[in-house]
């Protein structure tokens, strides 16, 4: 039955590509423009053990602004929860992810851990706070260990080519890194936090590799395999309910209506998804809307909500009525 919703669901995306609504690649990190907006792949994940795949489920990404909850894990285990949000808040922006505008004019510290300020913020703590204190490396191999093991994979790394070109062309984050040390968000040296942050956002993973990411989170940390607790249940329930309120950006709100469950997006083109003590999602699609969320892998998880009723109120009214117009 899911395998089937999943075809369905994966041939409505593909449909809706080929329809010509499928959005445009990211041009705005060089090497992110060399990606094929052909691309499209999904995999599920199920608490029971099943794993049922579509497409280029296999097909390697950068995970881009997926690895925002991982950092904020991190973040968190290392450094606590008072710490982290003494420097970063929990409301959603309304605005695109990369704005600068709210450091300036709400308060100096970035409104949510989702959002690239919030993000960055979050990598400079991880430094502060990390094993060996102030030390770049130390917080970059955590944060590689975690994602391997939230992943259930050993061979997670990090896409040179993608870093180095986010590093030559992120004058934006590097002048909100620089804002936020200003205001003593940042504690360590500016250059050294965003740099982390383009780590982070360039590690390599699969819709395979994430949907194993996104059934740990339905579990609240519980490895699907062995039942070991891998990484801390409260950590995990805070990540999600900000995945809900922000982890589509300005496009959260509708995503909740439309799907109903925790989710989040990156420019790479992957979303993850899950739905509580039950299934984890993730999509690959690097075609994006102008929000920057991928359009095929909307469509599919949207749709596998609906077809599976994984909206956390039931029901996708709203949802239903829309695609009647
Ligand atoms: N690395 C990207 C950036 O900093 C992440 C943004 C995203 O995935 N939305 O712009």
């Amino acid at each position: 039955m899911v395998q089937r919703a999943l075809e369905n669901c994966f041939e409505e995306a593909r449909l809706s590509l080929d329809g010509g609504t499928g959005g445009k690649v990211a041009t705005y990190i060089p090497e992110l423009a060399k990606g094929n907006p052909r691309h499209l792949g999904a995999c599920i994940m199920t608490a029971d053990g099943g794993r049922f795949t579509a497409g280029d489920w296999r097909q390697v990404f950068t995970m881009q602004s997926i690895s925002k909850t991982i950092t904020l894990i991190l973040a968190l285990r290392l450094a606590g929860e008072d710490a982290v949000f003494s420097r970063i808040g929990v409301e959603p922006t309304g605005d695109a992810f990369n704005s600068i505008v709210r450091l300036e004019t709400k308060t100096h510290f970035p409104l949510n851990p989702m959002i690239n300020a919030g993000a960055i913020a979050a990598a400079g703590l991880c430094i502060e706070y990390a094993r060996v204190p102030w030390c770049a490396e130390s917080a970059h191999a955590d944060f590689l260990d975690l994602a391997r093991v939230l992943c259930g994979n050993e061979g997670i790394g990090m896409d040179e080519r993608v870093y180095l070109s986010e590093k030559s062309a992120g004058m934006r984050n590097r002048s909100m890194a620089y804002m936020m040390q200003g205001e003593g968000v940042i504690k360590c040296d500016a250059e050294v936090a965003v740099d982390l942050y383009f780590k982070m956002c360039s590690t390599l993973a699969s819709a395979g590799d994430l949907a194993h990411y996104a059934l740990v989170l339905a579990l609240n940390g519980r490895c699907p395999a062995t039942g070991v607790s891998l990484a801390d249940d409260r950590a995990l329930r805070i990540v999600k309910t900000l995945m809900v309120t922000c982890g589509m950006y300005d496009g959260s709100g509708e995503f909740a209506i439309k799907a109903g469950i925790p989710g989040k997006s990156g420019v790479g083109g992957g979303i993850i998804a899950c739905a509580e003590n039950n299934l984890g999602i993730a999509t690959f699609g690097p075609a994006l809307n102008p929000k920057g969320n991928s359009t095929g892998g909307l469509v599919i998880i949207e749709r596998l909500s609906q077809s599976l009723g994984l909206h956390m109120f039931g029901g996708n009214v709203f949802y239903k009525r829309k695609a009647h117009t």
